[in-house]
């Protein structure tokens, strides 16, 4: 299996082979497809397995493909900063050759720097669920636009308390959208919460 067998563009093929990857890894294989697909996913895959690029590539390929349309079209949830800011840097590196902008908020720092990104026009939000909601009810974003919602490290967010955050955020964003949910492991309350969320979701393990 090839890169090219999974259905992306030629400018995420480039920067793939910039960034040095031979081959899909096996969660990628698994989930670009049905993701460019537009189905819900709920993945078991542990950090070191390449999960990041198995949810930003195809979503910096769905949205390239769309109509131009201002507004955060693309939210993950992430538990912490540091993975916050890790995923921020996989959706830099894939979108070189794109004009898609991504952001990233998390607490324990200025809101200020944050908020002018926010305002400068985004495309992709990497964030932690208490500074989204913080700037959300001060108004300083919006989240009408939003197709795909990506949980990630779902069992370590709940693992935090961040279920009632989680929650909120729900209420807020267009019913209509499609839902990635990542997690190392499927435990009763992770099944749960992907009840709620995912609608005829495929599941992927690896
Ligand atoms: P992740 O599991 O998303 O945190 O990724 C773990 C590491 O694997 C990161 O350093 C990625 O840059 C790298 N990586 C992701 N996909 C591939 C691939 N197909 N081939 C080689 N390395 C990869």
């Amino acid at each position: 299996m090839s890169f090219k067998n999974l259905g992306l563009s030629s400018e995420l093929l480039k920067a793939i082979e910039e960034k040095g990857y031979q081959k899909p890894s096996p969660i990628q294989e698994k989930a670009i497809p049905p993701i460019l697909s537009g189905r819900d996913l709920l993945a078991s895959a542990q950090t070191g397995t390449g999960k990041t690029a198995g949810f930003a590539l195809p979503i910096l390929n769905i949205l390239q493909n769309k109509p131009k349309r201002k507004g955060i079209k693309a939210l993950v949830l992430s538990p912490t900063r540091e993975l916050s800011a890790q995923i921020y840097d996989n959706f830099k590196a894939y979108s070189t050759g794109l004009s898609l902008k991504s952001a990233v908020i998390f607490g324990g720092v200025k809101q200020g720097p944050q908020v002018d990104k926010i305002k400068s026009g985004l495309d992709i939000l990497i964030a932690t669920p208490g500074r989204l909601l913080d700037l959300y009810y001060q108004g300083e974003l919006t989240l009408d636009k939003v197709e795909v919602l990506v949980l990630d490290e779902a069992d370590r967010m709940l693992d935090m308390g961040f279920y009632q955050d989680i929650q909120k955020i729900l209420r807020i964003l267009p019913k209509e959208r499609q839902n990635l949910l990542f997690s190392a492991t499927f435990n009763t309350e992770i099944r749960r919460l992907a009840n709620k969320i995912l609608k005829d979701p495929l599941t992927v393990e690896v």
